[in-house]
């Protein structure tokens, strides 16, 4: 069985400014923690550039074009009040979109069984028509498209684990026939959406958590609620929007889970994915803030995806 690392340091280049929370040191925490002979077997590979079109399949033509004509060719520009570009962040993204179908090819060749994605800018907020919350364009949308129109995947399922709701994900995901999506996130908390009226049943599942949610509640509804509707869904692909921003540590929310919550979690995915989907798992980075969180935690992801 290979697991891969995918990442590109293109990724490193997107630089958000002093003070920033999603920021370049977010990824070399994560090199530095899966530089450890625990994950000596893992197979790393570059990212390449995604697509045109594989953006444009989700995101529209005027807005990629008003993406690129903001990047500043030197210092940084604004997209809105907290998503800022710098020279970098078209190739930065177009990299992190690109690894998320490559991890599509090699899940689909063989070549992999799982992977995980070390990439920046992350994906869930971003609209079709609307960069958000740090997010260009929308990294796990894009991938299960890529899924499903080009490789002919059936039932794509998109598990997001992320502290904040992905509600560029269920923009994308909702009412389209052959995708589920499925968000355990604090609620009320950026960006505001996610309750369960939006819920839609075998397509869109919201599992809001209140503010202080302990490890024990959280477990108990990923497990009677996210899994359960996972497994009735029957994936034939798993994708993961994997944030580490729910870890207690964390300074932009209030869960309070550690990192072998993380590696729990996984361990349940990994479960589904090896009964439903011949174990196929493409899992991409979103946020996680606090960076000796952040590397613990996709430390026990990664080797839970590995197990
Ligand atoms: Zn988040």
């Amino acid at each position: 069985m290979s697991t891969w690392l995918i990442t590109h340091p293109a990724c490193l280049e997107h630089d958000t400014g002093p003070g920033h929370p999603e920021r370049r040191a977010r990824l070399e925490a994560i090199e530095q923690a899966l530089d450890d002979p625990a994950f000596a077997t893992l197979t790393r590979v570059q990212a390449p550039l995604a697509p045109e079109n594989a953006i444009a399949r989700l995101h529209e033509r005027d807005y990629i074009a008003h993406i690129d004509a903001t990047i500043p060719a030197r210092g940084r520009a604004s997209l809105n009040a907290d998503t800022v570009v710098s020279p970098g962040s078209g190739l930065a993204a177009r990299y992190a979109a690109g690894a998320g179908i490559k991890a599509i090819d090699a899940l689909h060749s063989g070549e992999a069984q799982r992977v995980f994605c070390a990439v920046r800018p992350p994906g869930h907020h971003a609209e079709p028509n609307e960069s958000m919350g740090f997010c260009l364009y929308n990294n796990a949308a894009i991938s299960a498209f890529h899924a499903r129109e080009q490789h002919g995947y059936q039932r794509v399922a998109v598990v997001d684990f992320d502290v904040h709701h992905g509600n560029g994900t269920q923009t994308m995901l909702a009412d389209e026939p052959g995708y589920l999506y499925i968000s355990l996130h604090q609620h009320p908390l950026f960006p505001g959406t996610g309750t369960r009226a939006d819920n839609r049943p075998g397509n869109i599942i919201n599992l809001p958590l209140a503010e202080g949610t302990s490890s024990a509640d959280y477990r108990q509804q990923f497990h009677g609620e996210a899994i359960a509707e996972l497994v009735a869904f029957d994936p034939d692909l798993i994708i993961i929007s994997a944030g580490f921003d729910a870890a207690a540590a964390d300074p932009l929310a209030g869960l309070t889970l550690e990192s072998d919550d993380f590696g729990w979690i996984t361990d349940e995915l990994v479960a589904v994915a090896n009964y439903c989907c011949a174990g196929k798992i493409c899992s991409l980075l979103e946020g996680g803030y606090d960076l000796g969180a952040l590397g613990a935690g996709v430390a026990c992801h990664v080797a839970a995806l590995m197990r």
